[in-house]
């Protein structure tokens, strides 16, 4: 845990999940920047609506005086938002995932933290231009972040955009939510893979066409054990469970992921495709499902948790897999081979089989007994 001081007192703030490195904060300097520029220039009890804040550190800071409402695409920074008000006794922050827009409340001002994919930066700017236009934006980011293309989109979404300027590595942009008619941007994009239509909402994982891995490790499906009931963890547009529905017909399937657009678009490639037995789950790993409840786990593994490069959730993902499997149950797991996970699944398991391997990707199974 770590004191944050701001201009307005101290708060304690923890990442979730915890960070090796004990040295890493639950913020950085444009969070620090934001929450003192907001104390000094915002009079208190304000509506503030705040994007994307990853350990809800400005939330958090900002909770005791002001009205927050919270809108982000991730259900961990929301759970890591939860613990940090927790821990500081504070409470009445209002999230609202992405898939939803925040109610038509008067907003004084928005605080950005803009997301690494900028496809999901531009759709809630989108979003926002249609009800909010005309309000006060405040971008926050790192100067190391700040590429053309995020210039480039917060050129197109605000007028009188001021780049401010440079403290502490930090830089805040400020502007106004641009009074445009913007055209509506879709919900949902759409790419075809083998006669299958994927659904896309914009925070989906290779949302323009199928990840070479996910490709690899479909083309081992005609494996598959007989199930009865398939976990697709990690389950992005739904992708791997479409293919082990085809696959499986009898079997139930439920796909979980962290990201409320990605459970949203994996429900829209079912429904388009016609398929009736995929259940869909916005969990942290498999936390919502009970133990011993899957024959198959099926899992793509994720390598970034938002900007960093991480294996911790996967080895995470690999050692809960035992859990949730009933005794006799198989995960199957398609990874970069370097990655080197059957080392995780052979310690966790106790065997391991590879199914398939090409020069960069590997499909590893092992068996719960
Ligand atoms: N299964 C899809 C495919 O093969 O195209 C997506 C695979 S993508 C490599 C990994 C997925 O894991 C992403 O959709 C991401 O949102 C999800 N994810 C990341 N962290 C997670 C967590 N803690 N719990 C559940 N899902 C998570």
């Amino acid at each position: 845990m770590h004191k944050l001081t701001t201009v307005a007192g101290e708060v304690h703030l923890k990442r979730f999940p915890a960070a090796h490195d004990p040295t890493l904060k639950a913020w950085d300097a444009a969070d620090q920047w934001l929450i003192d520029r907001v104390y000094d220039l915002v009079p208190q009890d304000q509506s503030i609506l705040v994007l994307n804040d990853e350990f809800g550190a400005l939330s958090t800071a900002l909770s005791a005086n002001y009205q927050i409402t919270h809108w982000n695409d991730s259900l961990v920074s929301q759970l890591a938002m939860e613990k940090n008000l927790t821990l500081n006794g504070y409470q009445g922050v209002h999230f609202v995932p992405s898939t939803e827009l925040p109610d038509g409340r008067k907003y004084h001002l928005i605080l950005v933290r803009p997301s690494k994919n900028l496809r999901l930066l531009q759709y809630q700017l989108n979003q926002l231009s249609q009800v909010f236009s005309g309000v006060a934006i405040w971008v926050g980011e790192m100067q190391k972040h700040i590429t053309s293309g995020l210039k480039q989109c917060l050129n197109a979404y605000l007028d009188e955009l001021n780049p401010g300027r440079s403290e502490r590595k930090a830089r805040i942009i400020t502007g106004i939510l641009k009074n445009a008619p913007f055209e509506r941007e879709e919900t949902f994009r759409y790419f075809e893979y083998r006669d299958v239509k994927l659904a896309n909402m914009a925070n989906v994982f290779s949302s323009e066409s199928i990840d070479i891995g996910a490709r690899f490790f479909i083309e081992q499906f005609s494996r598959l054990p007989n199930a009865e009931h398939i976990a697709d963890l990690g389950c992005g547009n739904g992708a791997l469970s479409v293919f082990a529905s085809q696959k499986l017909p009898n079997a139930q399937l439920t796909g979980f992921d962290e990201s409320y657009m990605a459970v949203a678009s994996a429900k829209e490639t079912f429904a388009r495709n016609q398929l009736t037995q995929g259940h869909f789950v916005v969990s942290n790993l498999l936390n919502e499902a009970e133990d011993e409840t899957f024959d198959l786990i099926l899992c793509n593994p994720p390598f970034h948790q938002q900007r960093r490069v991480t294996t911790d959730t996967a080895r995470h993902m690999i050692k809960q897999a035992k859990f949730k499997l009933k005794p006799k149950g198989e995960l199957w797991v398609v990874a970069n081979r370097h990655l080197n996970y059957h080392i995780d699944m052979k310690r966790t398991f106790g065997n391991l089989e590879t199914l398939n391997a090409n020069p960069k990707f590997v499909v590893l199974r092992s068996q719960k007994r």
